[in-house]
Order: structure tokens, then sequence, then C-alpha cells
């Protein structure tokens, strides 16, 4: 038994480990890993050398763990500025984002050290 919960790619219907319907919006480049129909690294798919089947990849936010966080767009600077490093390459939904925001007013960059006098 597997242990992650799952369920039809929402958008061809495939079931987990079967390939998607050309075309299928839910497909990932073997390249660079990113949504194969807005990418660009490949024409059509007689291009490809392999096709990844699939597999739902569950997108949680990196620190509440809620499931399928909403997309927000933020400027790259930003990110950096108020996102702690090792939760950069992590997805967070909105309100964790702007709870760090909170924490660090300058940036996690500019916390100063208060207990050396
Ligand atoms: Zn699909
Ligand atoms: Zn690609
Ligand atoms: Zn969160």
């Amino acid at each position: 038994m597997k242990k992650w919960k799952s369920w039809d790619c929402h958008d061809c219907g495939v079931k987990e480990g079967e390939l998607h319907r050309i075309g299928c919006d839910m497909e990932i480049c073997p390249k660079c890993h990113k949504q194969l129909m807005t990418c660009g690294c490949f024409h059509n798919e007689s291009e490809l050398s392999f096709r990844i089947p699939y597999i739902l990849i569950l997108n949680i936010c990196g620190l509440c763990g809620e499931q399928w966080p909403e997309l927000f767009a933020v400027p790259k600077k930003e990110w950096k500025k108020y996102v702690i490093p090792v939760l950069q390459d992590k997805n967070l939904c909105r309100e964790c984002f702007e709870q760090l925001k909170q924490i660090f007013p300058n940036g996690w960059k500019n916390v100063k050290n208060n207990y050396r006098q």
C-alpha cells in the first residue's frame, strides 16, 4: 500500500503511473522539470527522448504544512529578503509569507544579535 493519497490527473484523467495524454498541462518536462506545455524546451512530443509518467506531487507550505497553498507572486528580491535560505526553494502559503515579513521587518539578513552587549 502506498502511503500517499492520490487522485487522477485533474487535467487529462490518467491514473498515477500512466503517461499523460498529449497536451496535458500537468505533464512535466524531462529536461527542466517545469510544465512541459509552457517551458519551450521541446516543440512537440516526438522530440522527447522519454516522458515522465504522472505521479501527484503534493504541494505543501514549508512552514505550516497547509496543502495546496494558493500560488502568489512575490518579486524575487522580496522573497530572498524575507524567506530564510532553507525555505527559499519550498512553497509557502501567503499567510506564512506575511508572517515572515512581520518577523523580519528589515529582512532576515539584518537581524541583530541582542544578547551580546
Ligand atoms: Zn494529465
Ligand atoms: Zn522544459
Ligand atoms: Zn503556511
